[in-house]
């Protein structure tokens, strides 16, 4: 085991500073990445204020982070994939079961077992729960480390691995192809991912925010329409008319107004994860026999084919490149809207602490 430098929190309502962690040495089948940049999910704001505490409760001290990229600095002997020097990342996940029929299918994100790059259980216990990208290194095994394009910008590849897999897979999953009306509903991290892939597999892209003031970004980021969602004659002229809504937003919101913009048969997915239930009114889905879906990441495999499809595309995230010493006042930035449309933590600021 090896001691490095990495910030946590230490319960609900302390703000993240600068701590030490161990890391367990490479086993054979294990990566050592020197961690260059890791992006700022609303997830790692909702698990180190304990917001998700009903399904997945927060063991403190917490180190998140799990939109990590960065450079093999070791590997073991077994490892075929990667060798040092080579860029790799790091999304939500570090380990399942490979036994069930969901990791069978490629579809580790779905696995009743799997470990979550911070705040699971740690298999190997070097500490009592996983430890995130909010650090120096990270130590992985291979089938979980991604193959990174070396043609885009790194600050904003880190962002791919947890908000573009979660936009990629449920756009791909529920058929958005030209001739498609989608929507992208809230323009945070994953929603600007989620409208430069929906634009990018050619379906006609339609945004809904409640900042007026996102609208240019919107329609630069490859957005056909942008609708005020607070404004409800805004909303109403798009009734009964999308193929498929992405809803992306991390607050208390009413999905209702939502689901009544839905052709018929047509789905709206939920990859946001507000803390509080959603109240659904049946007739939201009765009239024009709707459905309601959520989803989760996405698997190994295709993680890769969306790193691929972006490398290929030239697509990474829009980012602000922020020290960790800015962490807690982007949180706060986070809760107020006011990110464009990424933070990436450039993790060289760590070497300071
Ligand atoms: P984010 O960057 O903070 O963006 C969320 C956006 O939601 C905001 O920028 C805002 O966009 C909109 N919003 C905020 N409050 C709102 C409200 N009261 N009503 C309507 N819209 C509101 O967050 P993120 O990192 O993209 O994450 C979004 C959510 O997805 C989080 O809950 C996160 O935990 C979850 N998540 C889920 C998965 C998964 O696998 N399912 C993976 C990653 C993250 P506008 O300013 O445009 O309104
Ligand atoms: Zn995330």
């Amino acid at each position: 085991m090896y001691k490095i430098k990495a910030y946590s929190a230490n319960s609900a309502i302390s703000p993240l500073a600068a701590t030490t962690i161990m890391r367990r040495d490479p086993t054979e089948h294990d990566v050592q990445i020197e961690i260059l940049f890791c992006g700022i999910c609303h997830s790692d704001l909702h698990q180190v204020r304990n917001e998700w505490s009903s399904i997945m409760p927060t063991v403190y001290p917490i180190v998140p982070g799990h939109e990590i990229v960065g450079r093999v600095t070791k590997v073991g002997s077994a490892v075929t994939k990667y060798k040092p020097g080579d860029l790799a990342a790091v999304g939500c996940m570090v380990d399942s079961d490979r036994t069930c029929p969901q990791c069978k299918a490629n579809l580790e994100n779905l696995c009743p077992n799997q470990t979550l790059t911070f705040n699971s259980p740690d298999k190997h216990k070097t500490a009592p729960v996983t430890y995130g990208g909010y650090s120096d290194t990270i130590v992985v095994d291979e089938h979980f480390v991604l193959r990174v394009p070396t043609n885009l910008n790194l600050a904003g590849v880190g962002p791919l691995l947890c908000a573009g897999i979660t936009t990629y897979s449920p756009l791909r999953r529920w058929g958005v192809t030209k001739g498609k009306k989608v929507g992208i509903a809230g323009l945070g991290g994953l929603g600007h991912m989620g409208v430069k892939l929906s634009h990018a597999f050619g379906a006609h892209t339609v945004v809904f925010t409640t900042s007026p003031k996102k609208k240019e970004d919107a329609i630069r980021l490859g957005a056909d329409e942008v609708v005020v969602s607070r404004n409800a004659d805004e909303m109403k002229k798009h009734a009964g008319s999308f193929d498929f809504i992405l809803d992306t937003i991390a607050a208390d919101h009413d999905v209702n107004a939502y689901l009544n913009l839905l052709a018929h048969d047509s789905t709206l997915t939920i990859v946001g994860a507000p803390a509080k239930p959603m109240p659904v009114f049946a007739f939201s889905l009765l009239m024009g026999r709707r459905n309601l879906a959520g989803s989760l990441i996405g698997g190994i495999a295709e993680t890769q084919e969306m790193l691929d499809f972006c490398g290929s595309h030239n697509i990474t995230a829009d980012v602000e490149v922020i020290p960790i010493q800015k962490v807690n006042e982007a949180y706060e930035r986070l809760l107020k809207s006011d990110v464009k449309y990424r933070f990436s933590i450039d993790m060289a600021s760590l070497k300071s602490e």
